[in-house]
């Protein structure tokens, strides 16, 4: 019988200090996790531009009783008169991604240029989901309970530009644009 390789089961100094390293970092990264949600999860209300006098028009659903994509919503602008209704059974263009809201067609309120691209927020809970995924150093998603591992949240349906880390700050820079509107409205 030969010598066996002497192997230590106890780890270096250096690995270890690597590992409390590595596991710190983890902790103190900025972190977003996909929570499932879905843009309909985002589009209640939605700010888009008054057809009539180009000031800040709100949609949303008519009743709280009846929530989701499909139900039906009125526009509301108090900047003037403007109202309407929309109740239909279906929507166009569903995974659309263009600045428009999925109603009345009408462009949204909060969007900015981005480069090549148009960023925009349907609301502001909207945007902080954008610069929570857009920030985040680590990108996890979650289960969830009853759709299992699904490729139909908002997270996993954003364009590639905006998942693309090189486009980071320009988009950060995007967002903090969209706040200030959002904020002076
Ligand atoms: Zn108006």
């Amino acid at each position: 019988m030969g010598f066996a390789k002497r192997r230590s089961t106890q780890p270096t100094t250096s690995s270890l200090t690597y590992r409390v390293i590595s596991k710190l970092r983890v902790k103190n990264m900025n972190r977003h996790i996909d929570k499932q949600e879905h843009f309909e999860d985002f589009n209640d209300p939605c700010y888009v531009v008054c057809p009539k006098c180009s000031g800040c028009a709100v949609i949303s659903t008519v009743s709280e009783n009846e929530k989701g994509w499909f139900a039906p919503r009125k526009l509301v602008c108090t900047g003037c008169t403007y109202r309407d209704y929309w109740e239909d059974n279906a929507i166009s263009r569903l995974w659309r991604r263009d600045a428009k809201d999925d109603y009345f067609n009408l462009p949204l309120w909060l969007q900015v240029p981005c480069g090549k691209n148009v960023l925009f927020a349907y609301n502001k809970e909207h945007l902080q989901f954008l610069e929570s995924f857009v920030s985040a150093d680590i990108r996890q998603r979650s289960r969830d309970d009853e759709a299992g591992w699904s490729n139909r949240s908002a997270a996993s349906r954003l364009p590639d530009w905006i998942k693309s880390r090189k486009n980071k700050n320009r988009i950060l820079k995007s967002v903090k644009r969209l706040w200030s509107i959002a904020d002076n409205t």
